[in-house]
């Protein structure tokens, strides 16, 4: 008989699993990536990690499999996200569950661990952000709360790595062991009632009996729906019972015998520093004072999103403008002329913007002098229809990853949790609550994430609401499309400012989100908003460590759907823009007979309320196909550009970068400024790319949604580009727009009295 050796056995055995549980924001994805050498996203917001996620923690006598799980704040979920985390524990039972407790916020978190020891799991206390609790003067003492609690608890800072090897030997060691439930609500009143209803459970061989049981005279409505045979007798219990505070609140009841033996029994672990007055503001207050105003708040929200748009895409930096001489910030005549500035500085963005340019230049020109003895049909093809493509999407990376960098340092310091807050107060009254806008400003950085995240949403008519409108919040591919058409009409009209344009952008975006979002809550998807529970996170130093992860991340995600989903499109225009019908090679000047051009004509009409549609000359098609290729991945809107002036500018003299061809198209089709305008808010409102159709099509509850949220995106696109053109080609035209916003509205409101009065009528005929 063949013998298996010590370390076979360990292959064929399960793997051990330990679940990562802790309400939001306490460190959990921080100490998964600790111990998993992983690179998960953390954020200082509850509610980043929003699905389980797997990793190996191989530092044990065994693998062990370790499981980041969403945060939760207790065991009775109403959020989808949080019935995963309850969910995973119960039915996949893991060997041991280390719930992670935030240090700094002790009873808070302990509410949890009382739910969770109810359960028949081994369980370890991993104490986390120790090191913020020392740097305040507080102290904690492990040892006195380990004797109290009754299982292993370990001061750790997932942060800096502290006590996490001793954490998971002491998680190795009680892992699969048995551990019996246990309720710190044994001394309370209920302890009768809790115990007959547990007695009566295990009679029927349910696991955990003593879990279920607590929930189940909560009224839990997860439990109450799984042991429907069992309610009769419940009730049957519970109707001797009766409290003279609480009556026969049973959940209040629950919550508050919790929070009495916390504070009673835990809560003498933690010494507070006696030197910290009380009465005085922490840092954090006196920060939040000004940053949460209620009157400045959103004022000084917009500020800061400005200053980020100037930092990244000003071309006249701090508006100094040409106060410094110009020709050593210039450098006429060098292969960097202009890169940090022409008239004004450039900011630091444009200035990354410009270098990378100046090295798809040479690139190109390298490959063209190559080519110099090559068919014509091999240069075209490579020079323009790649290259072309290409450097226009490629340029803007360092812009894409410095905006990026910055969004998530206002994400990471936890400023955009107090955004969040600040619209809340204002969203409220329209139904909603602030917790949608943090997967909306997660929208910023890709639709996807963003539309997964709205399952920290409890409601779901706000969630489909959220979803429809994340796309609005212009992505990072989106990024492209803004700052080449807003550079084009600096450098083809000479007015305005790069990072005005873009900004305007990003706020035309956000405003009509909200509007949408309003004009949904007040008419096909009623109700109120949920309550926005969120507590504000300390403020954080953000983490270079997590910051060049991210940026890596992202950088490479662009790069790869360059060569990949961008390249292949460059190369399908580059044919279809060169042959004819009858499949003749067109020369660059008769692209205008094309399969691409006759495509792009023949739905051209229907863009002219837009702006760029039959009033533009025989280049106008540019436009069109450019956003119908927008819809595979949206950098493609400016790769397909860049390749078609490309080659129409074949023999002008210009940079190799999205910027210059725009100018290029521009001259080319006649467009003014107006209809640019109208044509970048109509790819940023429209049908996001594919990847995002996909994820919407996904998290929608139903079809019939769906396909109304398709209807949606191009409705509105087409509606707020009509809007922006006319109101900008005929400024009068304002009076029409307002009489007819008026129109709306007041429809709107006799639409919700009428539907009140119906209610209120039904009621009475019910009587
Ligand atoms: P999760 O929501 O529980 O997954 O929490 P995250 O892992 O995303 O962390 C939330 C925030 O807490 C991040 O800003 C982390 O950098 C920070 N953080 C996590 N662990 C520690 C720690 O041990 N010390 C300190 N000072 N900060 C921490
Ligand atoms: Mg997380």
């Amino acid at each position: 008989m063949k013998s298996f050796d010590k370390n076979e056995l360990m292959i064929i055995a399960k793997p051990k699993k330990f679940a990562l549980v802790g309400n939001p924001n306490c460190g959990k994805t921080t100490l998964f990536n600790n111990l998993t050498g992983s690179t998960a996203h953390t954020g200082n917001w509850p509610g980043v990690t929003v699905d389980r996620r797997e990793g190996e923690y191989k530092k044990c006598p065994e693998t062990v499999t370790i499981v980041d799980l969403p945060g939760i704040y207790s065991l009775s979920p109403y959020t989808p996200e949080e019935v995963v985390s309850r969910n995973f524990i119960l039915d996949e039972k893991p060997d041991c569950i280390i719930n992670i407790i935030d240090a700094t916020n002790l009873e808070r978190n302990l509410y949890l661990t009382t739910q969770i020891m109810e359960i028949d799991v081994p369980v370890i206390i991993a104490l986390n952000m120790i090191d913020e609790v020392k740097k305040s003067g507080d102290t904690i003492d492990a040892a006195v709360l380990e004797k109290k609690i009754g299982v292993p608890v370990v001061a750790i800072s997932a942060l800096k790595g502290e006590g996490t090897t001793e954490l998971m030997d002491r998680a190795y060691e009680i892992a699969g062991q048995k551990r019996d439930g246990f309720t710190v609500l044994e001394q309370s009143k209920l302890s009768h009632l809790i115990n007959d209803v547990a007695i009566a459970l295990k009679g029927q061989d349910i696991e955990n009996p003593l879990f279920h049981a607590v929930k189940l005279v909560e009224s839990d409505e997860l439990e109450v729906a799984a042991h429907k045979p069992l309610l009769g007798m419940i009730d049957n219990f519970k109707s001797t019972f009766q409290d003279d505070i609480f009556g026969v609140d049973f959940e209040a009841l629950i919550a508050d015998g919790r929070y009495k033996y916390i504070s009673k029994n835990y809560s003498t672990a933690l010494t507070r520093n006696s030197k910290t007055d009380k009465s005085k503001l922490t840092k954090s207050d006196k920060i939040d004072r000004v940053l949460t105003h209620r009157i400045w708040g959103i004022p000084m929200f917009l500020l800061i999103l400005f200053a980020i748009f100037h930092l990244v895409f000003s071309e006249n930096f701090l508006f100094i403008g040409a106060a410094l001489g110009k020709d050593w910030v210039s450098l006429p005549g060098t292969a960097f002329e202009g890169v940090f500035g022409a008239g004004g500085i450039n900011s630091p963005g444009a200035i990354l913007q410009g270098l990378m340019e100046v090295l798809m230049t040479w690139i190109t020109d390298g490959v063209a002098s190559l080519l110099v003895n090559s068919p014509a049909w091999v240069t075209g093809l490579l020079c323009d229809g790649i290259l072309g493509g290409l450097s226009a999407v490629l340029s803007f990376i360092p812009q894409i990853l410095l905006l990026l960098m910055l969004f998530s340092i206002l994400e990471d310091t936890g400023y955009m949790a107090r955004v969040a807050f600040i619209l809340d107060r204002i969203l409220r009254r329209f139904g909603l609550s602030g917790r949608a806008f943090m997967p909306m400003i997660m929208g910023f950085g890709c639709s996807v994430p963003a539309m997964i995240n709205t399952r920290t949403l409890a409601d779901e008519n706000e969630r489909v609401a959220t979803v429809r409108v994340i796309p609005f919040f212009s992505c990072g591919a989106k990024l492209p499309i803004l700052t080449a058409i807003s550079g084009g009409i600096v450098m083809s009209f000479g007015i305005g400012n790069a990072d005005i344009i873009t900004y305007s952008m990003y706020v035309v975006g956000i405003v009509t989100a909200i509007l949408a979002v309003v004009l949904m809550k007040t008419t096909t998807m009623k109700g109120d908003a949920a309550p926005f529970i969120m507590e504000l996170p300390n403020y954080r130093l953000p983490q270079f460590k997590s910051l060049m992860l991210l940026m890596w991340d992202k950088a490479k995600h662009f790069i790869q759907k360059a060569f990949t989903i961008i390249l292949a499109s460059t190369i399908i225009i580059w044919f279809v823009s060169h042959f004819s019908f009858d499949w003749k090679f067109l020369e660059d000047s008769q692209m205008n007979n094309s399969i691409l051009a006759g495509f792009g004509k023949l739905i051209q009409p229907l863009f002219t309320p837009l702006g760029f549609g039959s009033q533009l000359n025989e280049w106008g098609w540019v436009f069109i196909v450019s956003a119908i290729t927008g819809l595979i991945a949206k950098e493609n809107v400016v790769a397909t550009f860049g390749t078609l002036a490309a080659c129409i500018g074949a023999n002008v003299v210009g940079g190799a970068d999205g910027i210059a061809e725009t100018a290029l198209m521009i001259q080319a089709s006649g467009i003014t400024i107006p209809a640019l305008i109208a044509f970048i808010a109509f790819n940023m409102i429209t049908i996001p790319c594919m990847a995002a159709v996909a994820t919407a099509k996904a998290e929608m509850p139903n079809k019939k949604k769906f396909k109304w949220t398709l209807v949606f995106w191009i409705c509105t696109s087409y509606i707020v580009g009509t809007i922006i053109y006319l109101v900008g080609s005929w400024w009068w035209t304002i009076f029409i727009v307002l009489a007819v916003m008026a129109l709306v509205v007041a429809g709107i409101i006799i639409y919700n009295t009428k539907a009140k009065i119906f209610k209120f009528k039904n009621k009475k005929d019910k009587k």
